[in-house]
């Protein structure tokens, strides 16, 4: 992921204060005009206080409380009233935030990123990253059936354009379980040339059309981002290193893509492993595309790794004989 995430949370930071500001506004205006409500508004806040006060000191019965609520309702419904009388909405006074759910934080209650905020990263990935270029050229509605070959390849007992068409069903099964808020995983592997990458990038696309926040790296990637994080000077809790870092855990769905062409060491072995695990554990859905299958997988990356994806990944074998396949596909 490429964006600034600074810079976001800053709009955010604007758009609150801009909020804010223009109540304020409308509020001294509205008490010029009518200072009835500018004393029911502190007769409010300092009844507030009071029954706040009196709460915590503990000097206050049940009866004495409800009686407190009750008046405090009535001050409300007086207010509500005056502004109706004015034709006004009720809630006039309040703080008009653009979005509902976050009030403009970005962030919802259990510390997710709200809806509006992973629109606004998606929309930022679109413009600055290189996924924007490869979700406009592949995607769902750029497939083309028509390259796959319908003969039956004599190894696998079946036809790369079948096969194809399995691939396609089980990434829709895929998109279907993330927007239910379900985890799940997919390995999609098959020589080069065979659309692994078309598959993955249409995925990302469907997903992110609908607000999900996706993380899409190569694993060359993610060995650069692990390693500048890891070996960063600035080895601290606030760097871009550090966000680019955590969203390969904490991305709603990470799509590793070419999965073995990344030069082999033990570095990258053991971040792959946490990433993978971790995912699983925080039921996080990941797809990794491959040139290797899963005894390659088990041999260059070791069994750890293996058994977490036998264990926890649907797999498909994208297969291609016909040579038009190759050309289409990198
Ligand atoms: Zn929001």
């Amino acid at each position: 992921m490429t964006v600034d995430m600074y810079g976001i949370m800053a709009e955010y930071d604007e758009k609150r204060r801009v909020a804010e500001d223009k109540m304020l506004a409308k509020r001294a205006q509205m008490y010029k005009n009518y200072p009835e409500l500018k004393k029911i508004d502190d007769e409010i806040r300092n009844y507030g206080m009071k029954m706040t006060k009196l709460v915590i000191e503990g000097g206050l019965n049940e009866g004495d409380f409800k009686a407190m609520e009750k008046f405090m309702h009535h001050l409300i419904l007086r207010k509500k009233e005056i502004l109706l009388s004015l034709g006004k909405s009720e809630d006039y006074l309040e703080i008009k935030y653009s979005c509902s759910l976050c009030n403009d934080t970005g962030y919802l209650e259990d510390n997710s990123k709200c809806p509006c905020l992973v629109n606004r990263i998606n929309q930022e990935l679109f413009k600055t990253s290189n996924i924007g270029d490869l979700i406009k050229k592949d995607n769902f509605q750029t497939y083309d059936a028509s390259i796959f070959s319908e003969e039956i390849s004599k190894k696998h007992g079946v036809s790369p354009a079948a096969r194809s068409r399995e691939a396609m069903k089980i990434c829709f099964e895929f998109i279907d379980s993330v927007e239910d808020k379900k985890s799940s995983n997919l390995l999609i592997y098959g020589e080069t040339g065979t659309g692994k990458t078309f598959l993955c990038s249409s995925v990302a696309h469907a997903l992110m059309n609908d607000s999900v926040a996706v993380n899409y790296q190569t694993s060359h990637n993610i060995a650069d981002i692990c390693r500048n994080y890891k070996f960063s000077d600035a080895y601290s809790d606030n760097t871009t290193d550090k966000i680019k870092y955590r969203s390969l855990f904490e991305d709603e769905v990470l799509i590793i893509d070419d999965l073995g062409t990344e030069g082999n060491n033990s570095f990258l072995t053991s971040e792959l492993f946490n990433i993978i695990n971790e995912r699983i554990m925080g039921e996080k859905s990941t797809i990794i595309s491959s040139n290797l299958g899963i005894n390659d997988i088990m041999s260059k990356y070791g069994e750890r790794i293996a058994s977490r994806i036998i264990g926890n990944y649907k797999t498909i074998e994208l297969i291609g004989s016909d040579q038009r396949v190759h050309h289409q596909f990198r």
